[in-house]
C-alpha cells in the first residue's frame, strides 16, 4: 500500500528533562512518606532514611510532571505540506516509564507509535514527546495506549494510528505473582488501521508485532 518511514528512537531526543532538585516539599508530604516508611517496618528516624522523605517528594513530582503539560500541545507545530508523502511514519521501541495507579510502582516499557498522516506531520521526537506526557502520571497501561493514540488522532487527523506498548509492571514483577520478565502488551488502533486488514498487518509488522 504505501511506503514506509521507520526509524529508531535516538535516545538523547527522548531523555527526560532535568528534574529540579530546588523544588521545596512541603511538611506534609514528608510527614507521609515518613508514616509510610514507619508502616513498612523501618525506622524513618535512622540515619540512612533521614533525607528520604524530601527526596521521595521531588521524586514524585518529577514522575508524575506529565499532570503540569497538555500532551496535544506537542502536536500543534505540523508541517502541512509535506509533497504529497502518503507513506506511514513509525517510531519504535520508544523507552519510557509510568507508575501504575494501584500500587505506584513502576511501569517500565516501549512504545512503538504509527501514523498514516493526511495532510500533517510532525517532528518525529514529538510523538515521544506525547506518549512521556501522558506515561508521566498515574496510569494503567490500557489507558495510557488509548490516550496516546487519541491525541494523535484527534490533533493530526490522520488517516489512521497505530499505538503499542509491551511494558513490566512493578506491582507483578515485585509483589503478588511475582513473575519477573513477563511482559504486558496492548495496542490501539484507529482508521485505516483499525477497519482495513491490510493496512493493520503492515503497520503491525513494521512495528515488530507482525
Ligand atoms: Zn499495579
Amino acid at each position: 500500500m504505501h511506503g514506509i518511514a521507520a526509524m529508531n528512537t535516538m535516545s538523547h531526543d527522548f531523555e527526560p528533562r532535568e528534574a529540579d532538585s530546588n523544588i521545596v516539599v512541603p511538611d506534609d508530604v514528608q510527614q507521609a512518606v515518613r508514616t509510610l516508611l514507619r508502616w513498612t517496618g523501618d525506622d524513618p528516624d535512622r540515619e540512612g532514611l533521614i533525607d528520604t522523605p524530601a527526596r521521595v517528594g521531588r521524586a514524585w513530582r518529577e514522575y508524575c510532571r506529565g499532570y503540569a503539560e497538555d500532551p496535544g500541545a506537542h502536536l500543534s507545530r505540523t508541517f502541512a505540506e509535506v509533497g504529497g508523502y502518503d507513506e506511514v511514519v513509525v517510531l519504535r521501541d520508544i523507552p519510557f516509564q509510568s507508575h501504575c495507579e494501584h500500587h505506584l510502582a513502576a511501569i517500565t516499557g516501549t512504545a512503538s507509535i504509527a501514523y498514516l498522516p493526511r495532510n500533517r506531520v510532525v517532528g518525529i521526537s514529538k510523538l515521544a514527546r506525547v506518549l512521556h506526557g501522558y506515561a508521566q502520571r498515574l496510569q494503567v497501561q490500557e489507558r495510557l495506549t488509548a490516550q496516546v493514540a487519541q491525541c494523535i488522532w484527534d490533533n493530526l487527523q490522520p488517516h489512521g494510528v497505530a499505538v503499542v506498548i509491551d511494558a513490566q509492571h512493578g506491582c507483578m514483577t515485585g509483589r503478588g505473582v511475582r513473575t519477573p520478565g513477563v511482559g504486558m502488551v496492548t495496542s490501539r488502533l484507529l482508521g485505516c488501521f483499525l477497519d482495513d486488514s491490510g493496512s493493520r498487518k503492515e503497520v503491525l509488522a513494521l512495528m515488530g508485532r507482525g
